[in-house]
């Protein structure tokens, strides 16, 4: 009998020696789990397809020397094609990197888990834009973990910001703050915002749904990471890269 039998998603993977591998699993149940892999790059190994990144496998673990140990794994999506195409690819990082970071050992997750599924599923299979599913998935994460930003009211003074014509969005006060409270500092549209208000009411399984044209897309995008890395300043080199292969430059305003 394994110590610990899971099932999860590979949100990590680090080699070391010749063959071995450690593993970060995200489980809804367990929350952050880390393994070792021994041998799993072997070509020959019964572990190799089990240990590749953003695979959800079920896992049976021992529990050797206060690590754990995989002792077998099954594949029950491999998510393959993500590993075929640079910006999903790139896009699924990131989405890993926030559930690396925000997501804790040892503590029942069930909504992120399953956000991360869903949008992991999407952006294999889907025809959604890759930046389409990572905006909406750092905005459902940001709610899910408690950092959601001030969309629908002043994240100063707290004052209803739909009827006003001029809004701001300020990483370091929280989100969108009206033009009293913060005569300075980037614009944020009122489409934007909206459209952040209604990827927050649809189901896991509707982010298919979500479709923005290149500006729009961008402009949010432009908010959010800077946001994110406020909050969890790990995800750095993931943003970077998604960044730098999925995110058009946004107009620039004061
Ligand atoms: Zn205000």
């Amino acid at each position: 009998m394994a110590d610990l039998t899971c099932r999860g998603m590979v949100i990590r993977t680090v080699d070391y020696r010749d063959n071995d591998r450690i593993l970060t699993l995200f489980t809804a149940e367990q929350g952050r789990v880390d393994a070792k892999a021994r041998s799993c790059r072997k070509a020959t190994s019964p572990l190799l397809a089990c240990t590749q990144p953003f695979v959800y496998g079920e896992y049976q673990l021992f529990y050797h020397k206060n690590k754990y140990i995989i002792d077998q794994g099954e594949v029950l999506e491999s998510f393959y094609p993500l590993r075929e195409d640079v910006a999903r690819f790139a896009a699924a990082s990131l989405c890993a990197s926030l559930c690396l970071e925000g997501v804790q050992a040892e503590e029942r997750n069930e909504d992120i888990f399953s956000l991360l599924y869903y949008t992991l599923t999407f952006l294999t299979y889907g025809e959604n834009d890759p930046g389409d599913m990572a905006a909406c998935f750092l905005l459902r994460f940001l709610d899910r973990a408690g950092f959601r930003p001030a969309i629908t009211h002043c994240a100063v003074c707290g004052r209803d910001l739909r009827e006003d014509p001029i809004l701001r969005f300020l990483p370091d006060r929280g989100g969108a703050v009206c033009a009293a409270c913060s005569p300075v500092g980037r614009r944020v549209s009122k489409t934007a915002l909206e459209a952040m208000r209604r990827m927050l009411l649809l189901d896991d399984d509707q982010l298919g749904r979500v479709k923005m044209k290149p500006e729009l897309r961008g402009e949010i995008l432009s908010h959010l990471i800077p946001y994110s890395k406020g909050y969890l300043p790990g995800i750095e080199k993931a943003a970077a890269l998604f960044t730098s292969l999925n995110l058009p430059a946004p107009a620039e305003t004061e």
